[in-house]
Protein backbone atom coordinates (compact mmCIF):
# COMPACT_ATOMS: atom_id res chain seq x y z
CA UNK A 1 0.00 0.00 0.00
CA UNK A 2 1.38 3.39 -0.97
CA UNK A 3 -0.36 6.68 0.42
CA UNK A 4 0.50 9.67 -1.95
CA UNK A 5 3.40 9.13 -5.11
CA UNK A 6 5.26 11.81 -5.74
CA UNK A 7 8.19 12.43 -7.36
CA UNK A 8 10.74 9.36 -7.14
CA UNK A 9 7.82 7.33 -5.69
CA UNK A 10 9.62 3.68 -7.26
CA UNK A 11 13.05 4.95 -6.09
CA UNK A 12 11.97 5.42 -2.54
CA UNK A 13 10.23 2.14 -2.47
CA UNK A 14 13.47 0.34 -3.72
CA UNK A 15 15.95 2.40 -1.56
CA UNK A 16 12.87 0.53 1.50
CA UNK A 17 13.92 -2.34 0.21
CA UNK A 18 10.38 -3.33 -0.99
CA UNK A 19 9.48 -4.55 -4.69
CA UNK A 20 7.78 -2.28 -6.84
CA UNK A 21 5.45 -4.84 -8.19
CA UNK A 22 4.46 -5.71 -5.22
CA UNK A 23 2.84 -1.64 -4.73
CA UNK A 24 -0.23 -2.14 -6.05
CA UNK A 25 -2.81 -0.39 -3.73
CA UNK A 26 -2.09 3.68 -4.21
CA UNK A 27 -4.51 5.93 -2.54
CA UNK A 28 -3.98 9.68 -2.78
CA UNK A 29 -4.99 12.34 -0.97
CA UNK A 30 -5.33 15.17 -3.37
CA UNK A 31 -4.28 15.47 -7.27
CA UNK A 32 -1.94 18.14 -6.42
CA UNK A 33 1.02 17.31 -9.18
CA UNK A 34 4.04 16.90 -5.96
CA UNK A 35 1.88 14.02 -5.08
CA UNK A 36 1.26 12.42 -8.42
CA UNK A 37 3.74 12.48 -10.71
CA UNK A 38 5.15 9.24 -9.95
CA UNK A 39 2.14 7.52 -10.12
CA UNK A 40 3.65 6.85 -14.08
CA UNK A 41 6.45 5.53 -13.23
CA UNK A 42 4.96 3.29 -10.39
CA UNK A 43 2.46 2.38 -13.10
CA UNK A 44 4.86 1.24 -15.78
CA UNK A 45 8.42 0.20 -14.70
CA UNK A 46 7.40 -2.67 -12.66
CA UNK A 47 5.55 -3.72 -15.46
CA UNK A 48 7.99 -4.20 -18.26
CA UNK A 49 11.01 -4.30 -15.89
CA UNK A 50 10.24 -6.25 -13.38
CA UNK A 51 7.33 -8.43 -14.17
CA UNK A 52 4.55 -6.84 -12.39
CA UNK A 53 1.47 -9.16 -13.25
CA UNK A 54 -1.07 -7.31 -11.32
CA UNK A 55 -3.09 -4.05 -11.87
CA UNK A 56 -2.89 -0.98 -10.14
CA UNK A 57 -5.69 -0.22 -8.08
CA UNK A 58 -5.56 3.46 -6.89
CA UNK A 59 -8.01 5.31 -4.31
CA UNK A 60 -8.57 9.27 -4.82
CA UNK A 61 -10.76 11.89 -4.60
CA UNK A 62 -13.08 12.67 -7.74
CA UNK A 63 -10.83 14.09 -10.81
CA UNK A 64 -8.83 10.27 -9.97
CA UNK A 65 -10.58 8.96 -12.81
CA UNK A 66 -9.90 11.47 -15.80
CA UNK A 67 -6.16 12.33 -14.15
CA UNK A 68 -5.50 8.09 -15.16
CA UNK A 69 -7.43 8.59 -18.00
CA UNK A 70 -4.95 11.79 -18.52
CA UNK A 71 -1.90 9.04 -17.56
CA UNK A 72 -2.92 6.61 -19.96
CA UNK A 73 -3.09 9.20 -23.26
CA UNK A 74 0.37 10.08 -22.21
CA UNK A 75 1.95 6.72 -22.21
CA UNK A 76 -0.84 5.27 -25.67
CA UNK A 77 2.39 4.56 -27.25
CA UNK A 78 3.34 2.10 -25.26
CA UNK A 79 -0.33 0.73 -24.20
CA UNK A 80 -0.57 0.47 -28.05
CA UNK A 81 2.67 -0.95 -29.31
CA UNK A 82 5.00 -2.56 -25.84
CA UNK A 83 2.68 -5.38 -24.97
CA UNK A 84 3.66 -8.70 -25.71
CA UNK A 85 2.69 -12.45 -24.53
CA UNK A 86 4.66 -11.98 -21.38
CA UNK A 87 3.90 -8.30 -20.53
CA UNK A 88 0.42 -8.68 -20.73
CA UNK A 89 -1.22 -5.08 -21.67
CA UNK A 90 -3.98 -6.42 -18.62
CA UNK A 91 -1.99 -5.92 -16.11
CA UNK A 92 -1.83 -2.26 -17.23
CA UNK A 93 -5.48 -1.56 -16.53
CA UNK A 94 -6.13 0.52 -13.20
CA UNK A 95 -8.85 -0.09 -11.07
CA UNK A 96 -10.07 3.75 -9.77
CA UNK A 97 -11.90 4.20 -7.22
CA UNK A 98 -12.80 7.70 -6.39
CA UNK A 99 -13.47 8.05 -2.75
CA UNK A 100 -15.75 10.06 -0.25
CA UNK A 101 -15.67 10.14 3.19
CA UNK A 102 -15.43 7.04 5.48
CA UNK A 103 -14.42 3.10 5.03
CA UNK A 104 -12.82 2.72 1.34
CA UNK A 105 -10.43 -0.36 1.90
CA UNK A 106 -10.92 -3.50 4.55
CA UNK A 107 -8.65 -6.21 3.52
CA UNK A 108 -6.67 -8.85 4.89
CA UNK A 109 -7.11 -7.29 8.46
CA UNK A 110 -6.28 -3.87 7.55
CA UNK A 111 -8.80 -0.75 7.33
CA UNK A 112 -8.47 2.08 5.55
CA UNK A 113 -10.65 5.37 6.30
CA UNK A 114 -10.89 8.41 4.09
CA UNK A 115 -11.00 11.59 6.29
CA UNK A 116 -12.12 14.98 4.34
CA UNK A 117 -9.98 17.77 4.98
CA UNK A 118 -9.36 21.56 4.02
CA UNK A 119 -6.22 22.19 1.45
CA UNK A 120 -8.27 25.03 -0.47
CA UNK A 121 -6.92 25.08 -3.83
CA UNK A 122 -5.95 21.25 -3.71
CA UNK A 123 -9.38 20.60 -2.39
CA UNK A 124 -11.70 18.39 -2.77
CA UNK A 125 -8.48 16.44 -0.86
CA UNK A 126 -8.56 13.47 2.47
CA UNK A 127 -6.58 12.62 4.90
CA UNK A 128 -6.57 8.22 5.79
CA UNK A 129 -6.50 6.90 8.64
CA UNK A 130 -5.26 2.85 8.83
CA UNK A 131 -6.36 0.47 11.47
CA UNK A 132 -4.52 -3.06 11.48
CA UNK A 133 -5.73 -4.65 14.44
CA UNK A 134 -5.21 -2.54 17.84
CA UNK A 135 -2.75 -0.72 15.81
CA UNK A 136 -3.74 2.88 13.77
CA UNK A 137 -1.92 5.69 12.39
CA UNK A 138 -3.12 8.97 10.60
CA UNK A 139 -2.00 10.85 7.77
CA UNK A 140 -3.09 14.10 7.35
CA UNK A 141 -2.09 14.74 3.95
CA UNK A 142 -1.80 18.24 2.78
CA UNK A 143 -4.29 19.70 4.91
CA UNK A 144 -4.71 22.71 7.46
CA UNK A 145 -6.63 22.29 10.63
CA UNK A 146 -10.04 20.99 10.67
CA UNK A 147 -12.51 18.78 13.03
CA UNK A 148 -12.49 16.08 10.89
CA UNK A 149 -8.69 15.47 11.66
CA UNK A 150 -9.36 15.89 15.42
CA UNK A 151 -11.99 13.90 15.43
CA UNK A 152 -10.04 11.03 13.15
CA UNK A 153 -6.96 10.82 15.02
CA UNK A 154 -8.52 9.67 18.06
CA UNK A 155 -7.07 6.67 19.65
CA UNK A 156 -4.24 6.71 16.96
CA UNK A 157 -0.91 5.08 17.55
CA UNK A 158 1.22 7.17 14.96
CA UNK A 159 -0.24 11.01 14.07
CA UNK A 160 1.84 11.76 10.65
CA UNK A 161 1.34 15.55 9.76
CA UNK A 162 2.52 17.74 7.40
CA UNK A 163 3.58 21.26 8.67
CA UNK A 164 4.56 24.51 7.18
CA UNK A 165 6.14 27.55 8.47
CA UNK A 166 8.55 30.39 7.36
CA UNK A 167 11.15 32.56 9.02
CA UNK A 168 9.50 35.55 11.37
CA UNK A 169 10.98 38.12 8.36
CA UNK A 170 8.93 36.01 5.75
CA UNK A 171 5.99 35.45 7.52
CA UNK A 172 5.23 38.58 8.44
CA UNK A 173 6.15 39.87 4.95
CA UNK A 174 2.83 37.85 3.68
CA UNK A 175 4.70 36.23 0.89
CA UNK A 176 3.55 33.14 1.52
CA UNK A 177 0.76 33.59 3.26
CA UNK A 178 -1.37 31.05 0.54
CA UNK A 179 0.88 28.47 1.53
CA UNK A 180 0.39 28.99 5.03
CA UNK A 181 -3.25 29.21 4.67
CA UNK A 182 -3.96 25.22 3.01
CA UNK A 183 -1.80 23.57 5.24
CA UNK A 184 -0.35 22.79 9.00
CA UNK A 185 1.33 25.65 10.94
CA UNK A 186 2.97 24.05 13.74
CA UNK A 187 0.86 25.65 16.42
CA UNK A 188 -2.34 24.23 14.67
CA UNK A 189 -0.42 20.40 15.05
CA UNK A 190 0.19 21.21 18.30
CA UNK A 191 -3.70 21.13 18.99
CA UNK A 192 -3.72 18.34 16.95
CA UNK A 193 -1.09 16.14 18.36
CA UNK A 194 -2.19 17.11 22.21
CA UNK A 195 -5.51 16.86 21.12
CA UNK A 196 -5.36 12.82 19.78
CA UNK A 197 -2.21 12.38 22.14
CA UNK A 198 -0.40 9.45 19.67
CA UNK A 199 2.12 7.65 21.31
CA UNK A 200 4.35 9.15 18.37
CA UNK A 201 3.46 12.06 15.96
CA UNK A 202 5.81 12.89 13.92
CA UNK A 203 6.12 15.63 10.74
CA UNK A 204 6.04 14.41 7.24
CA UNK A 205 5.46 17.11 4.04
CA UNK A 206 7.94 19.29 5.79
CA UNK A 207 7.31 23.35 3.95
CA UNK A 208 10.14 25.39 5.02
CA UNK A 209 10.82 29.31 3.48
CA UNK A 210 14.15 30.86 5.55
CA UNK A 211 14.59 27.74 7.87
CA UNK A 212 17.24 25.56 6.69
CA UNK A 213 18.67 22.58 7.78
CA UNK A 214 18.64 21.24 11.48
CA UNK A 215 18.18 24.68 12.91
CA UNK A 216 15.00 25.40 10.89
CA UNK A 217 13.64 22.16 11.94
CA UNK A 218 14.50 22.96 15.43
CA UNK A 219 12.74 25.97 14.99
CA UNK A 220 9.43 24.30 13.74
CA UNK A 221 9.78 21.77 16.75
CA UNK A 222 10.32 24.45 19.29
CA UNK A 223 6.88 26.16 17.94
CA UNK A 224 4.88 23.40 18.52
CA UNK A 225 6.14 23.13 22.22
CA UNK A 226 5.84 26.08 23.18
CA UNK A 227 2.26 25.82 21.27
CA UNK A 228 1.53 23.18 24.08
CA UNK A 229 2.24 19.41 22.89
CA UNK A 230 5.01 18.14 25.04
CA UNK A 231 4.84 14.33 23.34
CA UNK A 232 6.85 12.27 21.26
CA UNK A 233 7.65 14.12 17.93
CA UNK A 234 9.83 13.76 15.47
CA UNK A 235 11.21 15.56 11.91
CA UNK A 236 10.26 12.74 9.21
CA UNK A 237 13.15 12.08 7.50
CA UNK A 238 13.06 10.32 3.66
CA UNK A 239 13.49 6.45 3.89
CA UNK A 240 12.15 6.81 7.52
CA UNK A 241 10.93 3.68 8.90
CA UNK A 242 8.09 3.09 11.98
CA UNK A 243 7.17 0.31 12.95
CA UNK A 244 3.99 0.06 15.18
CA UNK A 245 3.70 -2.43 17.57
CA UNK A 246 3.63 -2.95 21.43
CA UNK A 247 6.61 -0.81 21.22
CA UNK A 248 7.03 1.77 18.10
CA UNK A 249 10.49 1.47 16.64
CA UNK A 250 11.91 4.51 14.07
CA UNK A 251 14.95 2.94 11.86
CA UNK A 252 16.48 5.69 9.52
CA UNK A 253 17.45 5.14 5.88
CA UNK A 254 20.62 3.20 5.45
CA UNK A 255 22.99 3.96 2.81
CA UNK A 256 22.17 2.76 -0.56
CA UNK A 257 25.85 1.30 -1.03
CA UNK A 258 25.34 -0.96 1.75
CA UNK A 259 21.88 -2.28 0.80
CA UNK A 260 21.39 -5.80 -0.73
CA UNK A 261 20.13 -6.62 -4.48
CA UNK A 262 16.30 -6.46 -4.69
CA UNK A 263 17.07 -10.05 -6.22
CA UNK A 264 19.88 -11.41 -4.12
CA UNK A 265 20.41 -13.87 -1.64
CA UNK A 266 20.37 -11.30 1.40
CA UNK A 267 17.52 -9.41 -0.25
CA UNK A 268 14.84 -8.25 2.93
CA UNK A 269 11.73 -8.09 1.08
CA UNK A 270 8.37 -6.22 2.53
CA UNK A 271 5.43 -9.01 2.93
CA UNK A 272 3.23 -8.00 -0.50
CA UNK A 273 -0.03 -6.70 -0.16
CA UNK A 274 -2.63 -7.45 -2.26
ZN1 LIG B 1 -1.09 19.83 -1.95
Amino acid sequence: MLFDAGRGAVDGIYSARVRPQDVTAIFLTHLHNDHIEGLPTLWMTPWFLLGRQTKLRVWGPPGTRAMVEGMRQMYAHDLEQRSNTVLKREYLDVTVQEITAGRVYSEGGIIVTAVPVEHHDGNPAFGYRLDAGAHSVLLTGDATLSDSLLTAGKGADVVISNVAAGSENIERSGAIAPVLAKLMLPEQAARLFATTRPRLAVFSHIVKKGLPGAAGDGIILSRTRKAGYSGPLRMGMDGMKITVGDAIRIEHAQSRRTLPDLDGPGAVFARPVH
